[in-house]
Parts: C-alpha cells; sequence; structure tokens
C-alpha cells in the first residue's frame, strides 16, 4: 500500500508553483478564495471526457466544484490553497455504479449494513451510485443521515398486474395445492416499493408519485407490454425523468423497448427475450417456465441470431445504453461451481446458459455500436463474496469482453453519468469545471491496468477528501 502524498498549504510556495507551470501571476492579486480552495498538483489527469491523460496537470477545487483542470499552466492555484503534491499519481473522476439495489430490510433493519457498504463502496472510489429499485423514499432518508456515502439517485420500480397478482394458480402436490406468491409481495417483504401500472392506469399520476418519492427515474420491471411501456416512457420523458428497464419486460421486448424511447436496458442475457414471439413471451409467466424457455434458447450462437442483432443495432442506432452486468451473473456461476454437492437444476442451467449467451451479447453489442454503462446489479447485504462490484464489471468489460482500460472507465465515468441522466448526470462523470469535485488519485495507472483501480491513495467527494483506510469497515470487497 501507498505512497503518502503531501499536503502543504500553498501560501509559502504559491510563487514557486506559478513559475513551474509557467503562468505569468495575474496583473491584480486573486481575491482570497470564497471557499477553502484545493489543488492536486503533479499528477497524470484523465478527465473521463475522452481526451487524452495530461501529465503533470494541476486539478483546483473550489469548495464541492471543480474550478479548473489542465496541464501546468492552465490552472492558476488561488492563495492558501491547500496543495496535494500527487506526483506519479494519476487523478480520474470520481466512478459511477449505475446499477446497485441498496436497501434490503433483514428482519425490517437496514441501518448498520446499508452505512457500512456506502463506505466500502466510497473507499473504492465509487462516488455515485443509482439505485435501480428499492424503495426511493426510505432509501434516500437512511442516506441522508449518513456521514460518509457516495451520491444516491434512486429509480423507481414499476411493473404490470401480473406481478402482484399471479392469479393464485395452484400446483398440486402430494400434500395438497401449493401457491405460489406474487414477486411483488417477496420484494416488499424485502423493503421494495414496485409501483403497480395497468393498461387502464394514469401514466402522469405514477410518475408524479415516483418523483414524489425522490425517484430521478423510472425502471420498469416486468409484465408491460408494449404500449404501456411507451405511455410510461411519454410521460416520464415529459417531467424529464429516464426510462430503463429489464432487457425484456415481458410481454414487451428489447426492440419494442428500444422503439419506444426507453433510455437504456440492463442484463445482457435478457436479450434472449428477442428469440421467442409475442404469443411466446405473453405465456411465460412462471419463473421456471422462463427459466426453461432461456436456458433452451440462450447459447453462445443465438447472440448471433438475425432478431437479437436487430435489436442491437437498434439501440446503437437510437443510443439506447446497455448495462450487461456481467459480474453479477458470474458470481451466480461461481456459486454453482463451488458447490461440493453438484445436483443439476434448471436454474443453474439457466444461470449458466444466461453467463455464455450474455457475454457473447456485450460484445456484439460493442463491436455495433451499443454504448456501454457498467453498473454491476451490487447488492448492499449477505455475504461479501456473493456481491457483485463495479471493480469485477470492469475487469470483464476488458478481460472478457476485449475493451480497452480508457473504454471500460468511460463506461463508469462519462457514460455512466449519462445513463443517470438528467441534472444529476451532468454534475458527474468528468473532471471539467463547474463539475462536482468528484475525484479518485490512484498510485498506478489505470489506463495501462484496469486492476489497477485497486490502488486508490484518496477519493474526493464534493470537494471532501477521503482516505480509503479512513473508510473501509474491514470487510474487504474485491
Ligand atoms: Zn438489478
Amino acid at each position: 500500500m501507498a505512497r503518502s502524498f503531501a499536503i502543504t498549504t500553498a501560501i509559502t510556495i504559491t510563487g514557486l508553483l506559478a513559475a513551474a507551470c509557467g503562468g505569468s501571476r495575474p496583473s491584480t492579486p486573486e481575491p482570497a478564495p470564497v471557499a477553502p480552495s484545493t489543488a492536486i498538483v503533479g499528477a497524470t489527469l484523465w478527465d473521463g471526457t475522452g481526451a487524452p491523460a495530461v501529465v503533470n496537470a494541476v486539478t483546483v477545487v473550489r469548495s464541492d466544484r471543480i474550478l479548473c483542470a489542465g496541464a501546468a499552466g492552465e490552472c492558476i492555484i488561488p492563495p492558501g490553497a491547500r496543495v496535494i503534491d500527487a506526483k506519479g499519481q494519476f487523478l480520474i473522476p470520481g466512478l459511477i455504479d449505475s446499477h446497485v439495489h441498496l436497501l434490503f430490510l433483514t428482519r425490517g433493519s437496514a441501518g448498520v449494513e446499508l452505512g457500512r457498504d456506502l463506505r466500502d463502496l466510497l473507499a473504492q472510489g465509487i462516488t455515485t451510485v443509482r439505485d435501480m429499485g428499492t424503495d426511493p423514499a426510505g432509501l434516500l432518508s437512511r442516506v441522508r443521515a449518513l456521514q460518509a456515502a457516495p451520491r444516491v439517485h434512486a429509480m423507481q420500480l414499476v411493473a404490470g398486474r401480473r406481478f402482484f397478482f399471479n392469479g393464485f394458480h395452484g400446483t398440486t402436490t402430494a400434500r395438497g395445492t401449493i401457491y405460489r406468491q406474487p414477486p411483488a409481495m417477496a420484494m416488499q417483504q424485502l423493503g421494495w416499493r414496485p409501483l403497480q401500472f395497468d393498461p387502464e392506469s394514469d401514466a402522469e399520476a405514477l410518475v408524479a408519485e415516483a418523483r414524489e418519492a425522490g425517484a430521478m427515474g423510472l425502471k420498469l420491471y416486468a409484465h408491460l407490454d408494449t404500449g404501456t411501456v411507451r405511455r410510461l416512457t411519454d410521460a416520464a420523458h415529459r417531467a424529464g425523468m429516464p426510462v430503463w428497464g429489464h432487457a425484456w419486460v415481458q410481454p414487451a421486448s428489447v426492440m419494442e423497448q428500444v422503439m419506444a424511447n426507453q433510455n437504456g436496458v440492463v442484463h445482457a442475457a435478457g436479450l434472449a427475450g428477442e428469440l421467442f414471439s409475442v404469443e411466446d413471451r405473453d405465456t411465460l409467466l412462471r419463473d421456471g417456465d422462463l427459466q426453461a424457455a432461456t436456458a433452451a434458447v440462450a447459447t453462445v450462437g443465438a447472440a448471433h441470431d438475425p432478431r437479437v442483432l436487430a435489436a442491437l443495432d437498434s439501440m446503437a442506432r437510437k443510443g439506447t445504453m446497455l448495462e450487461p452486468t456481467l459480474d453479477a451473473v458470474r458470481h451466480s456461476v461461481s456459486a454453482y461451481d463451488a458447490k461440493l454437492r453438484h445436483i443439476p437444476s434448471l436454474q443453474e442451467d439457466y444461470v449458466r446458459s444466461a453467463a455464455r449467451f450474455g457475454m457473447e451479447v456485450t460484445r456484439q453489442a460493442v463491436r455495433r455500436g451499443v454504448r456501454i454503462s457498467a453498473g454491476s446489479d451490487h447488492v448492499s447485504y449477505g455475504p461479501v463474496s456473493d456481491r457483485a462490484t463495479l471493480f469485477g464489471e470492469l475487469r470483464l468489460l476488458v478481460d472478457s469482453i476485449g475493451l480497452s482500460p480508457t473504454a471500460a472507465l468511460l463506461a463508469a465515468t462519462r457514460d455512466a453519468a449519462r445513463a443517470i441522466g438528467g441534472w444529476p448526470g451532468r454534475q458527474v462523470g468528468t473532471i471539467q469545471k463547474g463539475r462536482y469535485a468528484d475525484l479518485v488519485l490512484l498510485a498506478k495507472d489505470p489506463l495501462q491496468d484496469i486492476a489497477n483501480l485497486e490502488y486508490v491513495e484518496l477519493v474526493m467527494i464534493g470537494g471532501k477528501l477521503w482516505r480509503p483506510g479512513q473508510l473501509r469497515s474491514g470487510i474487504a470487497m474485491r
């Protein structure tokens, strides 16, 4: 671990640095800074805009915003600024995980685990997360009470009637008839609050309810047809809110979601929905039916099926983003690999075929120009070894999909900010004047090797500095 970095005041060395930067002093003295400033000096700056890295850069932060970032000489260090000597180090934007699920109520409580998890995420350089569906109001009120946490944006889950009422079709067994509880009920026990939307529901009212709860967008979940996807998307867009959805939302396929102007889809393996007719999609109501059907069709070769490729091409053309969530699937496969007593199951067939298919779909998506956002599907509860991470997702995007480290980093900075969208998305993701001062200083170059994201020296969020050691809970999360 760890070079140390020197923090000094600039009072005695401002002249020296100005000379070193090659910048002339302004003819009138700079006014005293209205708020404390910090200058990070000497690092290699990768600003996340897509521009090449700048060596020996100066990045100035005032209060919670970036004041200036560029080559030595482009940025004047305000008198009295705290100066961080970062020579030999690498400065990148705070990372964004655009797909997490933070609020799980186990025995009615999420307090300790949530706070610990968010501190660990911050220690990894993740300064913004998008919760893809739990309970926006409940989550945001819990996060507000925390001292150290990434910025949290919450999406509102929406599903159709069948998700809430499955008709109570019983399964006859020797011991009587077993009734499966609707999926929404299981979610509600975990503290999630999906909203129900039916063909006769008022889309504007649903959007208003989501907004009232603090959600910044909609996440479409299941049992929504093309017409309802379009009405929800139109209503949300009128309110300036993005709409994302599972790939696919049964019966609406990815192609139909794209044509309805949805902003993005999650889970590359869900492109398997393209391989069924609309009638078949509408009949796959039970998890078991869905898994069996997917396991039967989702081969590596099927990722090259013209229907899948047509959906990907439409995504590329319309700018619909894809969050592959490869690390979450990898964790599921690993859990089966680790079983000492192996008992084949439908669930395992499903997971293994979804993993192979999803990986190949992601390769095709990248080749065809679909924009990727690096959401991990991380959850904030349960054994740490079971949790997907942004670090894991980025490594898979490089090692298994073939993205360059730079392209993978863009998927967790600039493009993840685009995935979040709206006003919040325009404040984060790149190191540019006026954006939030959310920064990560690394001891090693992540553009050479994405695994170097592990060497976090310092995390800044809204101008506040943290060392990873101050944040980590002690449960290593890699
Ligand atoms: Zn998810």
